[in-house]
């Protein structure tokens, strides 16, 4: 489906602002943000190079935006997550010359690293995943970032419902995250969450009287109690078996074959 095309079917949903994953190359990824700019003026943008561009690179492409008159809402990770210099120079030239905020994902995958952004002033927003940190990580990186006057973005891995529920809780609950960015279960081809929050469009209703409220299809899920190396590589490849992934890591089983669940 062409860029456009996926826009239009967001917009219809309800979205107003859209993430663009971009870092790739520096012209097509102009190219792809006009013809969704073409057909959506009024769209907001958040642009996450997943590290994808050079310090340079990323700066090129603030300035090519500039020229089109866009203002990303937020720019995530433009460089390596180790280049550190990078990630200080891009916040800093795009905060100055073109008023767009950027923020940590992948260079920001504990305290120590959020300490250093912090301190350093490398970035405007921490984006947090409860996959990358944990639940303690999280609320202790939250901790330090309120104090500091950083901004919060909540973000999550590709993950069902379920994963996605917990991280929409603890955002609904604290408040703070000025970014929410908790919408990968719509990529993945089937829901095997029942339960759990509502989701229209963007708006998240979390009513649920018990708990996060979701539960699985437990008859699809293989697990074992006893330690069983796996034979063959683990294939991320659907959505039951990505569930599986997550339950054993989360329960602390092991992981054995996925061919009863394939689906
Ligand atoms: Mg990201």
């Amino acid at each position: 489906m062409e860029a456009s095309e996926l826009a239009s079917k967001y917009r219809k949903q309800g979205f107003k602002t859209l993430k663009l994953k971009v870092g790739k190359n520096l012209n097509g990824d102009i190219e792809v943000l006009q013809s969704i700019r073409a057909a959506h003026p009024d769209c907001l943008f958040i642009l996450d190079a997943n590290e994808g561009y050079t310090a340079n690179e990323a700066i090129k492409v603030l300035e090519k935006l500039h020229e089109m008159d866009v203002i990303p809402v937020l720019f995530e990770q433009p460089v390596h997550r180790d280049d550190w210099e990078g990630l200080g120079h891009v916040s800093q030239i795009a905060k100055d010359k073109y008023g767009v905020s950027v923020a940590a994902d992948e260079s920001c995958r504990s305290l120590v690293d959020a300490k250093k952004i912090v301190q350093e002033s490398l970035a405007d927003v921490i984006n947090i995943k409860l996959a990358k940190v944990g639940v303690l990580g999280a609320l202790e990186i939250i901790d330090l970032v309120r104090s500091s006057g950083l901004n919060l973005m909540i973000g999550g891995m590709v993950e069902t419902r379920l994963a996605m529920g917990f991280a929409g809780h603890l955002a609904a609950g604290l408040g703070c995250f000025k970014f929410i960015d908790l919408d990968t279960p719509l990529l993945l081809a089937e829901d095997p969450v029942f339960g759990g929050y509502e989701a229209s469009g963007p708006d998240y209703s979390f009513s649920n009287a018990r708990g996060h409220g979701g539960f699985l299809h437990w008859e699809n899920i293989a697990w074992t109690h006893s330690p069983i190396p796996m034979s063959q590589p683990f294939d991320m490849g659907t959505p039951r078996q990505r569930l599986v992934a997550e339950l054993v890591q989360s329960s602390g089983l092991s992981l054995t074959t996925v061919n009863p669940i394939s689906s």
